[in-house]
């Protein structure tokens, strides 16, 4: 029988490059085709078809708090009824900006704008002006939005899908892009070395997750942060991801490292688009009306989306014992699955942090993108599939990260982990 799923995927492709509005939702790497989605509450999504799923995506990150959270619903109902957007600045984003700032370390001043690809572009653009330098570093299976300088061996969707080459962009807008191994120092140093004094930036993800779920070793990010201070170059944080997920304050909160510009996204919007980039003062003056690094947006600071992250982070800040409930569901989760895999002698590597995990096959150590790459993908890709027909949505590709949020309890865990002893 085909389902409507199916048929929708169908009609789609006549309107929408591959049938969808972002590549990893097409499940070309996982095979199969993707489910159409209609509404979500809590833990669950229900698709078109009547079927539900435990979803472990939330939106590649937003849902923190699950689907449909009740006053981030209110929320944004108050202000619509009030204005959709103005293009002018409005009292939200000032308390926006405030609770913000209350939150993240090391954020004196920070401009709110609508994806992590427009915060980490900016952060780069931020970086070579205020340092006057051109060259920066990314991290080979990091991933900081699609602008044309970061698709140089990136994570995600370009993982995902084997993208190699990258038409579309010129070798002016890459060669300033310098790429090392995520977890290795030494060649930090050496890229250091072969380019003295011409080096703008590091930015990373201090955890990755767009390469599946991999922290940073010890004193990885101490190492970052002290080559960037010798070098007088800027350390950025892409905390897309890990901003107010590994803890409220981020990566930087929870490993104690210092960076000199944050970027924001995901959770910072409540699941509508909001993203921001931050940092020292004397770094943020040059940005435009002040200075002359230019920046400029026309749903910047939407009030309907700003009104559903300040809520959002408004809970979280009131209330912290939910990053001890998430970590916990997911230690229940990593600890429950590592079991069933070993029992049944399935070789595999499970990495978690806070409420990020990933569970690799075939391998017992992955600590960079080589590791990911060669791990047993088509093992991965069986298990997604056994899993989504047993109700359970994880990301459609190996090289991402799941996401527990707190609408998640031990009723899923356990449902899940019943899924996975069928395996
Ligand atoms: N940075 C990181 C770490 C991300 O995970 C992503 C998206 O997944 C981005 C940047 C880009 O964000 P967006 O998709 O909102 O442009």
């Amino acid at each position: 029988m085909i389902t409507k799923s199916e048929t929708l995927f169908e009609q789609a492709k006549k309107s929408i490059p591959g049938g969808v509005n972002s590549p990893v939702r097409s499940f070309q790497s996982v095979g199969g085709k993707p489910i159409f989605m209609e509404s979500a509450k809590g833990a669950y999504l229900n698709d078109v078809d009547g079927k539900s799923y435990i979803d472990y995506i939330n939106s590649w990150g937003p849902m923190i708090l699950g689907h449909n959270h009740p006053e981030v619903l209110e929320a944004i109902q108050v202000q619509a009824q009030k204005a959709l957007g103005f293009g002018a600045p409005t009292e939200l984003e000032v308390k926006m900006a405030e609770l913000i700032r209350s939150i993240v370390p090391n954020v004196d001043l920070l401009r709110l704008v609508s994806s992590g690809t427009e915060a980490c572009m900016t952060a780069i653009r931020v970086a070579r002006g205020f340092t006057n330098r051109n060259k920066f570093i990314k991290l080979e299976g990091c991933y900081h939005g699609h602008a044309d300088p970061f698709l140089v061996k990136a994570g995600s969707g370009l993982a995902t899908l084997g993208i190699q080459s990258q038409p579309g962009i010129t070798s002016g807008a890459s060669k300033d892009t310098l790429v090392a191994p995520f977890n290795d120092l030494d060649s930090i140093q050496k890229i250091f070395q072969d380019n003295k004094d011409e080096i703008a930036a590091i930015i990373l993800e201090p955890v990755a997750g767009n390469m599946g779920c991999i922290p940073p070793n010890a004193g990885y990010l101490e190492g970052l942060r002290k080559i960037c201070t010798e070098n007088k170059s800027l350390l950025i944080f892409d905390e897309v991801m890990t901003g107010f997920r590994l803890s409220l304050g981020g990566a930087q909160e929870l490993f104690g490292i210092e960076a000199d510009l944050i970027t924001m996204g995901k959770i910072i919007g409540g699941g509508l688009p909001v993203a921001a980039f931050g940092g020292k003062r004397e770094i943020m003056e040059t940005v435009a009306p002040i200075g002359k690094v230019y920046q400029a947006g026309t749903l910047s600071g939407n009030p309907v989306a700003v009104s559903a992250g300040f809520k959002t982070l408004s809970i979280l800040k009131e209330n912290p014992e939910i990053y001890r409930t998430i970590e916990r569901t997911t230690r229940t989760l990593h600890e429950g699955a590592k079991s069933i895999l070993t029992k049944k002698g399935i070789p595999h590597k499970i990495n978690s942090i806070g409420s990020m995990i990933s569970i690799f096959f075939g391998t017992e150590k992955i600590s960079n993108f080589q590791d990911v790459a060669n791990s047993d993908i088509n093992m991965f890709n069986r298990f997604f599939h056994f899993l989504l027909e047993q109700g359970i949505y994880l990301p459609p590709s190996a090289y991402e990260s799941w996401f527990i949020s707190n609408a998640i309890t031990d009723t899923e865990i356990d449902k899940t982990l019943v899924a996975m002893e069928k395996f």
